[in-house]
């Protein structure tokens, strides 16, 4: 179950939320979408479910199209919305079982009971969810979320909100069901993605700015240098961290990279076009962009 997202640009009004935002996430991978307020996380999340339409670009979940196929990809994703909207007059358990309706699921009531118990919701069940603490609501919210025992989930700012002992006990939870499944889940907690994920792709501004693995992050140097090109052509990722003095690589749209490295490359960076049979078409050697943001982050954390 792999997710591909490909130039995915949206645009509200005149707000460019997401700016040709290209990744993919792999079977089995737990992502961590990590970004400041506003950066456009929420937004690449209802695309992924199909919720909204992007401006241009495509989303596949395991080759499926999100907009032309946007049932078939709700049957196959758990989706935990940003706020976790529920119907707070019904109960706990009338409301999983109106989800497992939509879905028509065959084994409604096992699965019903079978979520109850996976989400440690038995003590708290026959309540309505208006009565519930936020820890319990966001149990409802991950039950609903895995009743039809989807491959792919997507879980906006799943913590947000809770307390200290709430937030290690949904951490939990969410590392329990994770096995078999391919999780994205959004933050702007740095630590979250370090207690959870096993990758971190890290958005601003509606640009991927970073994409490693967590330990990796935050050793950002300030003494290195942030190069941006563009070349005319695909590059190849091996090829370009290959490049005697290059830390890290990442794609921030198509044919763009944005270079971490111990030394200014950039006359490297031409004869590496050459010897690649490309062009440069664009080379700036950024502000620390990276080292800014993960200043942001941690001071949210
Ligand atoms: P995040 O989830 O990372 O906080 P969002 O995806 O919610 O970010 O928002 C990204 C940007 O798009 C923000 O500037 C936000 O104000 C704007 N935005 C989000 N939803 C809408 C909307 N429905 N109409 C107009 N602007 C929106
Ligand atoms: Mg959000």
């Amino acid at each position: 179950m792999s997710i591909n997202i490909q130039s995915v640009t949206k645009i509200y009004g005149e707000q460019k939320a997401l700016d040709n935002v290209s990744f993919s996430i792999n079977t089995g991978e737990i992502v961590g979408f990590l970004g400041p307020n506003g950066a456009g996380k929420s937004t690449m999340m209802k695309i992924i479910t199909g919720y909204i339409p992007p401006t241009s670009g495509t989303v596949k979940v395991n080759d499926i199209d999100v907009i032309q196929q946007s049932l078939e990809v709700r049957k196959q994703v758990g989706y935990l919305p940003e706020h976790n909207p529920l119907y707070l007059d019904m109960y706990v358990k009338e409301y999983l079982t109106y989800v497992a309706d939509i879905y028509k699921l065959h084994n409604k009531r096992e699965q019903v009971d079978k979520m109850i118990e996976l989400t440690g919701l038995t003590p708290e069940y026959k309540k309505v969810i208006g009565a519930l603490s936020k820890g319990y609501r966001q149990r409802v919210g991950l039950a609903q979320a895995l009743i039809h025992d989807p491959k792919v989930l997507i879980l906006d700012e799943p913590t947000s909100g809770l307390d200290p002992n709430q937030i290690v006990e949904i951490r939990n939870l969410i590392k329990e069901v994770a096995s078999e499944k391919t999780i994205m889940l959004s933050t702007h907690i740095m630590q979250e993605v370090k207690a959870i994920c096993n990758r971190v792709v890290i958005i601003k501004n509606g640009v991927i700015i970073a994409d490693n693995i967590p330990d990796n992050i935050g050793k950002v140097n300030t003494d290195n240098f942030i190069i941006e090109v563009e070349f005319a052509d695909s590059i190849s990722i091996d090829k370009l961290k290959a490049i005697n003095g290059v830390v890290n690589v990442v794609e921030a749209k198509t044919n763009v990279w944005v270079i971490e490295c111990s030394n200014d490359i950039r006359k490297d960076i031409f004869a590496f076009a050459v010897a690649n049979n490309s062009s440069v078409l664009a080379l700036q050697q950024k502000q620390n962009s990276l080292e800014e943001a993960f200043q942001e982050l941690t001071k949210h954390g």
